[in-house]
C-alpha cells in the first residue's frame, strides 16, 4: 500500500485518485473545489484542506491540472517546499513542453524525482483506469514510474527525458486534429459526389486512406462503430479541449522553429468552431462546420 497525494480532482483526476484508492492505495486528496473533494471522499480517499498537508508524508504525488501556469505555480510555490524529498513526483496534466521541463528542473534541484506523464483517453478511460501514459523522465526512474501509473493505466510508454511526455501528447493530438478534419472533409466531398457513407467508410478503412479517425471514430452517424457521432456529437474528447492541446503544438512548433502548417490550419478551423458555441461538442461534430450546417447542432 503507497501512501498517494492526488492534487486536481476534476473530470479526469476524479476517476484517477478513485482508482487508486480502489487498488488499496491511501490517496489523500486535494483540489480548490470543496464539491471535487467530496466526490473524491466518496469514492475512497480522504480529503487533504491543502496541497501542502495532501503531500506532507506522501511516497508519491501525482497532480492533473488544467495548464501549465496551475503547474508551476502548485509545484513551486507548494509540492517542491512541502514533500518529502524521497517523494515521487508525477504531472499528468497536458501542459507545455517548456513548463513541463521547468518544473523537471526545479523538482531536480530540490533533490526530487518527477516525470510528465500525460494521458491520452478522455473521462470514461480514467474512470475506467485504461488510459494511455506518455512519461518524460529519467530512463532509471521509469519502472517505478510505471508501477505507481498501473492503477490508472491500460499502458504506459517511456517517450524519453523531461518533457517528452508533453511533446509526444501534442505532437499525437495535432496529428488527431488534421486526420479528422481530413476524415471530415473526404466523407463531405464523397456525399457531394453521390458516394453512400457507409460504402466509402469500407473502402477507406481497407484502402491507403485508412486511419484511426475513419474507422474507429467515424464522425459520421450510422457509419462503423458507435462514436460521438451516433449521440448527436455528444461526450467523447471536447472540441475546447482539442483545441487547447492544437494551441500547445503550434506554440511548440513555433518555438522550436518546426514548420506546421496544417496543425496551423487544423488550430485555425478549430477556433471557428470553438467561437461559434461548440466547444463542448465532440471534436468530430466539426464535420457539421465543413457542410455548412452547424445549425443541425444545436
Ligand atoms: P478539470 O477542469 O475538470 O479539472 C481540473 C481540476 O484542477 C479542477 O477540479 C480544479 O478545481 C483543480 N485545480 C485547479 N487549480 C488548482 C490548484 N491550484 N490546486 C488544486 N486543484 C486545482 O479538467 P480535466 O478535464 O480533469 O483535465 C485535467 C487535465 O487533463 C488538463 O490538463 C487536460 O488538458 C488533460 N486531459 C483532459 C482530458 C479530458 O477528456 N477531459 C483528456 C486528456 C487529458
Amino acid at each position: 500500500m503507497t501512501r498517494i497525494a492526488f492534487i486536481g480532482l476534476g473530470n479526469m483526476g476524479g476517476g484517477m485518485a478513485a482508482n487508486q484508492a480502489r487498488a488499496g492505495h491511501t490517496v489523500r486528496a486535494f483540489d480548490l473545489s470543496a464539491a471535487a473533494v467530496e466526490r473524491a471522499v466518496a469514492a475512497g480517499c480522504q480529503a487533504a484542506a491543502s496541497v501542502s498537508e495532501a503531500v506532507a508524508d506522501a511516497e508519491v504525488v501525482i497532480t492533473m491540472l488544467p495548464a501549465g501556469p496551475h503547474v508551476r505555480s502548485v509545484y513551486g510555490d507548494q509540492i517542491l517546499k512541502s514533500a518529502p524529498k524521497s517523494a515521487l513526483l508525477i504531472d499528468c496534466s497536458t501542459i507545455d513542453v517548456e513548463s513541463a521541463r521547468v518544473v523537471a528542473a526545479q523538482a531536480a534541484e530540490a533533490g526530487f524525482r518527477f516525470a510528465d506523464a500525460p494521458v491520452s483517453g478522455g473521462v470514461m478511460a480514467a474512470e475506467a483506469g485504461s488510459l494511455a501514459f506518455m512519461v518524460g523522465c529519467a530512463a532509471v526512474d521509469f519502472p517505478i514510474i510505471e508501477a505507481a501509473l498501473d492503477p490508472m493505466s491500460r499502458v504506459t510508454i517511456h517517450a524519453g527525458d523531461h518533457g517528452a511526455g508533453q511533446a509526444a501528447k501534442i505532437c499525437n493530438n495535432m496529428l488527431l486534429g488534421v486526420s479528422m478534419l481530413g476524415t471530415c472533409e473526404a466523407f463531405v466531398l464523397a456525399d457531394k459526389l453521390g458516394l453512400a457513407a457507409d460504402r466509402f467508410f469500407e473502402i477507406a478503412s481497407k484502402s491507403s486512406g485508412q486511419c484511426w479517425s475513419v474507422t474507429s471514430y467515424c464522425p459520421v452517424p450510422g457509419v462503423g462503430p458507435q462514436t460521438p457521432a451516433d449521440r448527436h456529437y455528444e461526450g467523447g474528447f471536447a472540441t475546447a479541449m482539442m483545441l487547447k492541446d492544437l494551441k500547445l503544438s503550434q506554440e511548440a512548433a513555433a518555438k522550436a522553429g518546426a514548420s506546421t502548417p496544417m496543425g496551423a490550419q487544423a488550430e485555425a478551423l478549430y477556433a471557428l468552431f470553438d467561437g461559434n458555441g461548440f466547444g463542448g461538442k465532440d471534436f468530430s461534430a466539426i464535420i457539421e462546420l465543413l457542410r455548412g450546417k452547424l445549425a443541425q447542432l444545436t
